[in-house]
């Protein structure tokens, strides 16, 4: 039975690739520190025999007894709202928390899939993205925390695999949304959606014309397991083509929930990409994979789950506990 380690196994990402693994017949690791994870996550898999939970926060030196076939780093806050609140933090989980990663694999000769980003191309000047773009990012600018640290652990993990050999992949996620996003995580979609359902303003910052490529959870899990299995070293963007305006998905979201909410512009935040959307040649012709899920679909099966949200938010009964 293969043996895995995920870390930040409780946020978003992490428990669906728990939830994957566990179904694959994978005995799981999960480590978080629970800074931007939940619990809540995970709790379902806890009576599971080959799935273990375990507090810890990977800037720290980690030890894992027994073997390890691989290694899955998602430890890192995602979101603008929450890696412009923890700086330091963001900056030391994708510099040291990778290299105690990519230390451990070494040690115990298991293949490691880093969790980078579409934001290692900053505000891009090439688009739609392939993975040969280099990128246009500011290091001292207020993403500058993230995309750097994203860019030195992709820095770090191809030299662990050219000077040690070490079996290393590399995944470049594009926006993503689904069920166990936080709903006060500050981006877009769970924005969007829990300002519908509250019937508040939808909060656009500039004109809303920016545009994203919004991937439902499903098919990115699906990427990942993929590009774990492949043999492929090099960086694969995993996203969805399908590119559309910040203003088209707040409409979006209105009409799904049926809000009553009127849209309100702010300021664009500083460093804001103004377009990103990923090539995927690279993904179709190494993995034979595409997302299969359309927006309409995906924020449909994404609604029950922000609702209950909402409902819990305001102590209402049919609500979860957070
Ligand atoms: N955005 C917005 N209103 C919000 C939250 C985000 O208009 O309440 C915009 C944000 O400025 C960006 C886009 O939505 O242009 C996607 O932001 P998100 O935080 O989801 O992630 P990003 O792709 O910027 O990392």
């Amino acid at each position: 039975m293969p043996r895995t380690l995920i870390t930040g196994g409780a946020g978003f990402l992490g428990s669906h690739l728990c939830d994957r693994l566990i179904a694959e017949g994978h005995e799981v690791i999960c480590m978080d520190n629970l800074l931007t994870g939940a619990v809540a996550n995970i709790e379902h898999l806890f009576p599971e025999d080959r799935f273990t939970f375990i507090r810890h926060d990977v800037t720290s030196f980690i030890w894992i007894p027994g073997p390890l076939d691989y290694i899955l780093h998602f430890a890192s806050p995602a979101s603008p709202r929450d890696y412009l609140e923890h700086p330091i933090h963001t900056l030391k989980v994708g510099a040291l928390g990778t290299h105690n990663v990519l230390g451990l694999a070494k040690e115990k000769g298991a293949r490691v899939l880093l969790a980078s980003t579409s934001e290692v191309y900053g505000d891009p000047l090439v688009h739609p993205q392939p993975e040969t773009y280099c990128g246009n990012v500011s290091p001292i600018g207020p993403r500058g925390v993230y995309d750097e640290a994203k860019r030195f652990a992709e820095a770090m993990t191809m030299a662990y695999h050219r000077a040690h050999g070490l079996e290393t992949r590399i995944v470049r996620i594009f926006n993503t949304y689904g069920p166990r996003m936080r709903l006060a995580d500050g981006r877009a979609l769970p924005q969007f959606f829990g300002q519908a359902l509250r019937g508040e303003p939808i909060t656009v910052y500039g004109d809303g014309s920016q545009t994203r490529s919004f991937t439902y959870c499903d098919d990115l899990v699906e990427g990942i397991w993929r590009l774990l299995m492949s043999d492929y070293p090099e960086p694969v963007n995993l996203g969805n083509p399908e590119e559309v305006t910040i203003l088209e998905v707040a409409r979006e979201i209105i009409e799904l929930t049926g809000s009553s909410s009127e849209i309100v512009f702010e300021p664009l935040p500083v460093g804001d990409p103004k377009v990103r959307q990923p090539d995927i040649e690279r993904a179709e012709r190494i993995l034979g994979w595409r997302p299969r899920v359309s927006r309409a679909d995906g924020l449909r099966a994404t609604l029950p789950y922000f609702r209950e949200r909402v409902l819990a938010e305001s102590g209402q009964p049919g609500g979860a506990n957070p």
